[in-house]
């Protein structure tokens, strides 16, 4: 069989849809359909049989409840069967290739969950004595070691919880050393091509936001960049790989003209994993880069877990580092929890949050290190690269590549909705791709490129996986060109159809509102 060739075919579609019976239940096969807690719950039912409670006098002194608390009653296995019915309409890496751009969704390593398990880990309190989780230290430390040495910084503030929060962490430290110096610079200046929560952190810590355009080769200008610094400019924002799927050629250039005017550079690192282990962020000088350890170094993340986004720094933002960090005493580790006068941390921003950081994904990144050892991690980024290039140049004559004249991408592949039939979009493309039982790739972003679908397969995907894909994506296009009707319906085999997602994003509905009044339960 090919696995080029999906084994869908447009007429197959129509086919099944009119064949297709209304069931009795609204099941769809063993695709159950499921209802709300609250619908399939009642208020008069309980899971456990408990004893009537014995009649005492009441000393709440008439405050006690008085009606239903309104939780709905259910049986353990009705519990059991509602959430393992929930978790199957969930689409997750475990299940099948996931090609979201720019959000690296890559496999995690059973190893890694093994080791972040072990009750040593699993099983501490940021508040033990440090005497006592001398391991776990060591562990954070080993992390921060392998960043450093991976990036060619000087530090690293390892508590920041996620990519936009190692962000936050970049800029405060950039504002401390430019405070530092009596400078109050107010302006940020971020690429067009920029992550969305770039202008956003620089937004939210006070500067001045302004847009420097990119080329037609989808990279930074440079020229506009250059004559735009000046001594109001605080520094820039610049992501690297860009969110194009390119590498920005001219960032040493970049780093000496801002820091000539005096400004600094901010990196966001997110695209790490398209260089790691081949560039180092500290040759390109730049002075903060966070790393999403949930996608550089296979930590889950989206409904899988938490994040963490560690910063590394240069030697000119080192000293501005939050706290706490590790340090390194003869064979012991200590926490510096305060700034201590006179000591090299006494410029500390201070503290952005309460304990140590994300401790179960520091033991999955060490996991990832330790097993892939620098070697690997290098390959990782091959890998990555080459998979991606594999889509750009299988699809850049079914879908437009916009910027697939300006060389080989990095980690992701960029297409727009330029050739498709008239009133035909991406999202109609997107729709398609559920009913071939892929989950969509990222849409509309980068917003430089018209309907944009940026995909990014990471190095775990294996050439089977890339090809049914690209057989999957071919015949979705197809049909979007040729102007298939059929096609603006789909999801058609989903256990929803088309939402309004402009509204479920506006205005969802987080309270359920019970038809029949609570009142009616308590009579
Ligand atoms: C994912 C991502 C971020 C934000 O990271 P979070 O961990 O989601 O906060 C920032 N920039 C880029 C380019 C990203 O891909």
């Amino acid at each position: 069989m090919s696995v080029n060739a999906s084994g869908w075919k447009p007429e197959m579609n129509a086919a099944n849809e009119s064949a297709a019976p209304a069931t009795f239940t609204g099941n769809k096969a063993l695709m159950l359909e499921e209802g709300l807690i609250f619908e399939i719950g009642a208020y008069d039912r309980t899971g456990v049989d408990l004893p009537e409670p014995p009649r005492v006098a009441s000393r709440l002194g008439g405050l006690e409840r008085n009606r239903p608390i309104g939780l709905p009653g259910l049986a353990e296995p009705e519990v059991v069967r509602h959430y393992t019915r929930l978790s199957r309409q969930n689409y997750g890496i475990d299940l099948g290739f996931f090609p979201l751009g720019s959000c690296t969704m890559k496999h995690n390593p059973r190893l890694n969950e093994k080791m972040a398990r072990l009750p040593g880990f699993a099983d501490i309190h940021p508040l033990q004595p440090v005497e006592t989780v001398q391991g776990a230290l060591g562990l954070i430390d080993l992390v921060g070691e392998w960043l450093i040495r991976l990036t060619g910084m000087t530090a690293v503030a390892m508590s920041p919880k996620a990519g936009a929060h190692g962000e936050l962490c970049g800029l405060l430290a950039i504002r401390a050393a430019l405070t530092a110096r009596g400078d109050a610079r107010k302006v940020i200046l971020v690429p067009e091509s920029a992550h969305g929560t770039n202008p956003a952190t620089a937004a939210f810590c006070g500067y001045a936001v302004e847009n420097i355009p990119a080329t037609t080769e989808g990279r930074v200008d440079l020229d506009a960049l250059k004559r735009r610094l000046g001594p109001d400019v605080a520094g820039v924002m610049i992501t690297n790989p860009n969110t194009c799927g390119l590498f920005e050629r001219d960032m040493i250039a970049i780093s000496e003209a801002v820091h000539a005017a005096g400004g600094l550079v901010y990196c966001d690192g997110a695209n790490f994993n398209a260089i790691v282990g081949r560039v180092r962020p500290g040759d390109l000088g730049i002075d903060a880069m966070h790393i999403n350890l949930h996608k550089t170094f296979s930590t889950p993340h989206g409904g899988g877990g938490p994040g963490s986004g560690p910063v590394v720094l240069s030697e000119a933002l080192a000293p501005y580092a939050p706290l706490p960090f590790i340090e390194k005493d003869g064979d012991r580790f200590r926490l510096v929890e305060e700034e201590t006068a006179g000591e090299h941390h006494a410029g500390s921003f201070g503290r952005m949050v309460a304990f140590h950081g994300q401790m179960g994904m520091f033991v999955r990144a060490a996991a990832y290190m330790l097993s892939h050892g620098a070697d690997g991690l290098r390959q990782v980024a091959e890998d990555a690269v080459l998979n991606a290039n594999y889509i750009l140049r299988s699809l850049e004559g079914v879908l437009e590549a916009p910027f697939a004249h300006s060389g080989p991408c990095m980690h992701e592949a960029l297409f727009s909705d330029d050739n498709l039939a008239e009133g035909f979009t991406t999202l109609d493309i997107a729709k398609g791709l559920i009913d071939e039982g892929f989950h969509p790739m990222t849409m509309y972003f980068p917003l430089v490129v018209h309907g944009a679908m940026l995909i990014e397969p990471t190095e775990t995907e294996s050439k089977a996986a890339l090809d049914q894909f690209i057989g999957a994506l071919k015949s979705v296009a197809e049909r979007a060109q040729a102007g298939d009707a059929a096609l603006k319906a789909a999801p058609m085999l989903a256990p929803r159809r088309r939402l309004d997602e402009t509204a479920a994003a506006r205005k969802p509905v987080l309270v359920y509102r019970d038809p029949a009044p609570l009142t009616q339960a308590a009579e």
